[in-house]
């Protein structure tokens, strides 16, 4: 809750006004020294995660950025060179418009910057934008210049929305439904079901009558709760990839196969850089099987009239990458989530 307000007043002391340098007599004699480096102060608030980054240079300026992640997607919210200069343990800081505010400095060592007054009158301590940080931070950055998405998981917050810089500005999700990261298979369903089972057969499938015919549930169930476990288990606007969607995804990337933490799948790599690794989970009918070989990810789209048997997958393994058509619709597959 003091976060929420001291962060508040921080935007409010670096947002308020003033864009021309203005005031440049100020005070002569004080020695900008002293505190030269890069440090980064990482705060919670209600906006989710904010770092105050400043870097001093040896001519007395500083270098203001914040960057905070809302709604899962980070930007940078302030760039700002101010004027600053150390003193009897005091600092100055000059704003372009003129304004100063003082801010003490209680201890100042390699490992840390402890200020009071920044961001208000609390005390905080700063640690060293070491290069790992700091290209941390480049990275988030860089991928709020991304439309709605990142270009790779930037931690491990799993699931991320992956932009891959498709034609139609879709959106992938990093993991599977049932999985905490991309490396893991997560769960198998049915086509049509969201629920998991031991057995994926025709008598245990609820869209299955009397292991003859089909239940007619439409042509196709993406971002049908009822019938998509991306919509059911992630809720709106997480859904399955139709036909289309899968199709535009292997005609607009190009796909490697890859061991990624010890397991075997394809990456996907967009024209922009963007990229998602798809494990080779293997299909589901008594057991799980061929798992590390190859793997099946079911479409949203039937094959055929609505009640065929089948629906359309697309199928990975090492040598091959394509989208299948006659798929048992009671067969278990893995689902990535799109929106
Ligand atoms: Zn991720």
């Amino acid at each position: 809750m003091t976060v929420i307000l001291l962060t508040f007043v921080c935007v409010e002391f670096l947002s308020c006004g003033g864009d021309d340098d203005a005031s440049d007599g100020s005070d002569g004699g004080s020695q900008a020294t002293n505190i030269i480096g890069s440090w980064y102060l990482h705060l919670f608030s209600s906006k989710g995660e904010v770092y105050d980054v400043l870097a001093f240079s040896q001519n007395g300026t500083c270098h203001f950025q914040q960057v905070s992640n809302k709604s899962g997607t980070y930007q940078k919210d302030y760039d700002e060179t101010v004027q600053y200069s150390y003193q009897d343990g005091k600092m100055r800081i000059t704003r372009s418009d003129g304004s100063i505010k003082t801010v003490e400095v209680i201890s100042y060592t390699q490992q840390d910057l402890i200020l009071r007054n920044w961001p208000d009158n609390g005390v905080n301590t700063f640690l060293p934008l070491t290069n790992e940080v700091q290209q941390q931070i480049e990275k988030l950055l860089e991928n709020s210049s991304a439309s709605s998405g990142f270009k790779s998981c930037p931690d491990i917050n799993h699931p991320h929305m992956i932009d891959l810089g498709l034609p139609s500005g879709t959106i992938w999700a990093c993991c599977n439904v049932g999985a905490s990261k991309p490396e893991e298979y997560g769960d198998f369903y049915a086509w049509g079901e969201t629920s998991t089972k031991n057995q994926y057969t025709t008598g245990t499938y609820e869209w299955c009558i009397n292991g003859r015919s089909h239940v007619d549930i439409g042509e196709d169930i993406s971002c049908v709760p009822q019938f998509d476990p991306a919509t059911k288990h992630w809720s709106r606007p997480w859904r399955m990839p139709t036909l289309a969607l899968m199709e535009e995804l292997l005609s607009n990337t190009t796909s490697e196969w890859i061991s990624q933490d010890g397991v075997n799948g394809r990456t996907f790599t967009g024209r922009n850089g963007g990229k998602i690794f798809l494990p080779a989970g293997g299909n589901f009918i008594n057991s799980n099987t061929g798992v590390g070989d190859y793997g099946n990810y079911w479409t949203s789209t039937i094959f055929g009239m609505t009640t065929s048997w089948y629906a359309y997958e697309l199928y990975i393994s090492l040598e091959t990458v394509r989208v299948d058509h006659e798929n048992y619709r009671c067969q278990g597959k893995m689902v990535r989530p799109i929106q």
